[in-house]
């Protein structure tokens, strides 16, 4: 039984789809208007070890995440860089693409993008205006009237006098709008949106953002779906205006679980492209750091945990994960008599690993149940009390529990040509002739591979 902290409720609940053994997922996806950074990638991480453990449960999962490819920052980068809009994010979401693969994170289902949705934006904002809802301003620009929602600020847990405190100091005369805090669903065209515009029955100009996730989600969910998920800064006011324009709209709940992950910082503060305190992946990978690494630090802190990120932290990342790797690698070499009992320790770890993930995802009981379960396989190894059988169900262990963890890489089989290579480094080094070994290690990174000596022998990555 899957328990899960709901924002909503600030509880941790049982897990119930609204469909038997069904989850339908939506997981807020990036704006791109550059790389990602990996705070940015933690929020991807966490939706992913959701979606993992929930296929690891036996539930079918149907998980959306969205691109905004257009908003703001995506316009105002464009026009600085004289590119159409779709030119100037292309290679952002191509990038993104590629990250999500060097991170193991499973594909979701569909991709869609802000800029392919406009008409069901429209479409949406037409009924708020129908019922007053939603109002044009003097600005001409349309306005989510959050007076005329009375469960505002519920996700968020704050009540209207809050809210209004919020914007205390802000004339509401000096805006377009009925109340400092009602938000933009439709931007009219003002000269700086340039050849950004849609011409649509609710005027021309184009979405705002809240929009365009209550667009893309329920026309692929529904009306009312499982779970939505994101980084805790999207409680408010993102998600606390999805809700309103969404339950506005079409009068049903509209999520039942929101899952939300806590910060990755730097020193103290959010990573963030705005403070400048932030690596993306490529900048990692440049400086051979593994993707996989990443993945093992993003994920090895419970995602409602902050999480403080070094260089450091991500080099412990690596050792533990090369624990890992090693002990799987030693288990296709076993040549000892099998051990009649190993069966049931096997069926101990799978329950404790279960559990632990079934509990709010508790990650570092999972990871412990694996190095657990590393440990006393790795004792009975020792003691030449297991053998291939035994072998085979350990590894088929790791396998269930990398199911959810995303830890282990597909293994990548290298031509004769590199292969013979690796061997000439290697007899290089035994002959203590450096320079050859130096010389072959340097033509092998020409050619997009990476050596590492370890105490158990030169391992090889492709860059
Ligand atoms: P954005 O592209 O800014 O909309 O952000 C994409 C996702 O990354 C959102 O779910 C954010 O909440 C999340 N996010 C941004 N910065 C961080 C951070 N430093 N730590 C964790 N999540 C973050
Ligand atoms: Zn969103």
């Amino acid at each position: 039984m899957l328990k899960i902290f709901n924002t909503l409720t600030r509880k941790k609940e049982v897990f119930k789809p609204l469909e038997n053994k069904k989850v339908r997922m939506y997981a807020c996806g990036p704006t791109v208007y550059n790389f990602p950074h990996i705070g940015n990638y933690r929020a991807y991480v966490a939706a992913d070890l959701l979606h993992r453990t929930l296929l690891y449960l036996g539930y079918k999962v149907k998980l959306i995440m969205n691109l905004t490819d257009v908003d703001d920052k995506t316009i105002r980068d464009s026009k600085k860089e004289k590119k159409k809009l779709d030119a100037f994010t292309k290679p952002f979401i191509k990038g993104f693409f590629e990250d999500l693969k060097a991170l193991n994170i499973l594909p979701a289902d569909i991709y869609p993008r802000a800029t392919e949705h406009i008409s069901e934006m429209v479409k949406i904002i037409k009924i708020l205006l129908k019922k007053g809802i939603a109002y044009k301003g003097k600005d001409d620009c349309i306005y989510y009237s959050i007076n005329k929602f009375k469960k505002y600020g519920k996700l968020a847990h704050l009540d209207k006098e809050q809210l209004l405190a919020g914007a205390s100091g802000i004339r509401a005369d000096e805006y377009s709008k009925e109340n400092v805090r009602d938000f933009a669903l439709w931007k009219a065209y003002t000269k700086d949106d340039g050849n950004v515009f849609w011409d649509t029955d609710i005027g021309k100009g184009r979405p705002g953002w809240h929009i365009e996730c209550s667009a893309m989600s329920t026309k692929y969910l529904g009306k009312s779906f499982d779970v939505h998920t994101g980084g805790v800064d999207l409680i408010f006011p993102h998600h606390e205006n999805e809700i309103a324009q969404s339950e506005g709209a079409f009068d049903k709940k509209f999520v039942k679980y929101w899952i939300h992950n806590e910060w990755l910082l730097v020193e103290g503060k959010k990573m963030s492209k705005s403070l400048g305190n932030f690596y993306t992946l490529r900048d990692l990978l440049e400086k051979d750091y593994d993707s996989f690494a990443v993945r093992y630090l993003l994920l090895a802190t419970h995602y409602r945990q902050q999480l403080n990120f070094t260089l450091k932290g991500l080099e412990a990342a690596k050792n533990s994960l090369q624990r890992i790797w090693d002990f799987v690698e030693r288990l296709e070499s076993i040549e000892g008599k099998n051990n009649s009992k190993f069966s049931d320790i096997v069926v101990k770890y799978s329950k404790k690993f279960k559990s632990a993930v079934s509990d709010d995802l508790d990650i570092s009981k999972a990871l412990a149940v694996m190095f657990d379960f590393i440990h006393d396989t790795n004792r009975l190894i020792e003691k030449n009390d297991f053998g291939k059988k035994n072998a085979k169900e350990a590894l088929n262990l790791m396998k269930e529990f990398d199911s959810v963890l995303g830890l282990l890489r597909e293994k990548e089989k290298l031509s004769k040509e590199l292969a013979d290579l690796i061997k000439q480094r290697e007899k290089a080094r035994k002959d203590k002739n450096f320079k050859l070994a130096d010389k072959i290690r340097k033509d092998l990174k020409k050619k997009g591979i990476i050596l590492e000596d370890s105490c158990s022998g030169v391992r090889w990555k492709k860059i």
